[in-house]
């Protein structure tokens, strides 16, 4: 079944597989002269900015890091659900709004839904940016530069939400290191805060662009595609949801049962959800009326391979033995307080 061969995509989207490798155990500085400059100054914490109805495809942030080709068609697949007539049956609609948490399930409601959880764009290739760890107490910046994931397959990446997965490393950081307030990323012209996991930052990998994960292999840009990637990006907005006192941050997937539900590629992979409100389901429910847009505009086996991508992403949510399933607690974590780091010193830590 073709459907099968996007199946690498999500394969790698769990949490664990974007731990970052923080080669900052030990917090090298030579005391007194051991300070830099950063290149790009600190500054106040930015006071956050009402979400407003500007299109998908302007409010996202994306890295100058990327390819200008995967920028052009992230902007082609959010102008897809920037133009979305919002056609759906009730049952999409009560799945939706009982999914998200949202009283009115419409292209308005849902873009505002995917601003609150996604802001940033980010390469595949983290050793391309630059990390900071605030010390507060000791208004101090130490610097480095992220080192590339090694227990991922860049060609099977098909993205991931490090804002999630930089705030769990940092609560784990603060373990062994407590004076450490939180990260900063440097994406573009700005140092990014990372205070929770709603800081909104998506990396997006080869495989959501490489031709042999298209559903349409002659246009990147084919409506079929653009649904392939809008069901992930709303699966990893998901991942921006969760609290510590729920145990929900992140969402974390599962690891997929050896029952014969998925296939045997993704058995012991964290690909699979055990909750009615997971990344899977949401994607999920994402894609289902979109797939209306394809009646018109996608060729009938485009049709059945995203069809098949459906009830793929339905097939990863898995039932306990005793046939119940969770529900988690999407109420978003409070996180770190921010800190104006605008005179704070900068050092590097290697
Ligand atoms: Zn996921």
């Amino acid at each position: 079944m073709k459907a099968l061969r996007t199946l690498p995509l999500a394969t790698v989207l769990s949490l664990c597989a974007l731990f970052l490798t923080l080669s900052c155990g030990s917090a090298d500085r030579t005391s007194g002269d051991g300070t830099t400059n950063p290149d790009l100054p600190f500054t106040a914490i930015a006071p956050a900015i009402p979400l407003t109805s500007v299109p998908l495809q302007d409010y996202l942030v994306y890295s100058n890091a990327l390819s200008s080709d995967y920028i052009d068609t992230l902007r082609s697949d959010l102008a897809v659900f920037d133009n979305w007539n919002g056609a759906m049956t009730g049952a999409e609609k009560a799945t939706l709004q009982s999914l998200l948490g949202i009283q009115d399930a419409t292209p308005s409601t849902l873009s505002m839904w995917f601003k609150e959880r996604m802001k940033y764009i980010v390469a595949n290739d983290l050793g391309l940016y630059k990390l900071g760890l605030v010390f507060g107490s000791q208004k101090q910046v130490g610097l480095q530069v992220l080192g590339s994931s090694s227990n991922t397959d860049p060609a099977n990446t098909g993205g991931g939400n490090m804002g999630s997965a930089i705030y769990l490393t940092t609560l784990d950081e603060q373990k062994s290191r407590p004076e450490l307030s939180y990260l900063i990323l440097r994406i573009n012209d700005e140092w990014v805060p990372v205070l929770s996991p709603r800081a909104g930052l998506m990396r997006v990998g080869p495989a959501l662009f490489s031709n042999e994960f298209q559903i349409n292999h002659t246009n990147i840009q084919a409506l079929s595609n653009s649904l392939q990637r809008l069901e992930v990006l709303f699966h990893e907005a998901r991942h921006s949801d969760g609290n510590r006192a729920a145990n929900s941050v992140g969402f974390s997937h599962i690891n997929c049962p050896n029952d014969g539900s998925v296939p045997a590629e993704l058995v012991g992979v964290p690909a699979c959800d055990d909750t009615v409100n997971g990344a899977y389901s949401v994607g999920a429910a994402v894609l289902k009326p979109l797939l209306h847009l394809c009646d018109a505009h996608c060729t009938a086996q485009e049709q059945t391979i995203l069809r098949g991508i459906y009830l793929d992403r339905l097939s990863r949510v898995i039932p306990a033995a005793n046939g119940t399933m969770k529900t988690l607690d999407p109420t978003p974590e409070t996180g770190f307080n921010g800190i104006d780091i605008s005179t704070f010193q900068a050092f590097n830590l290697r």
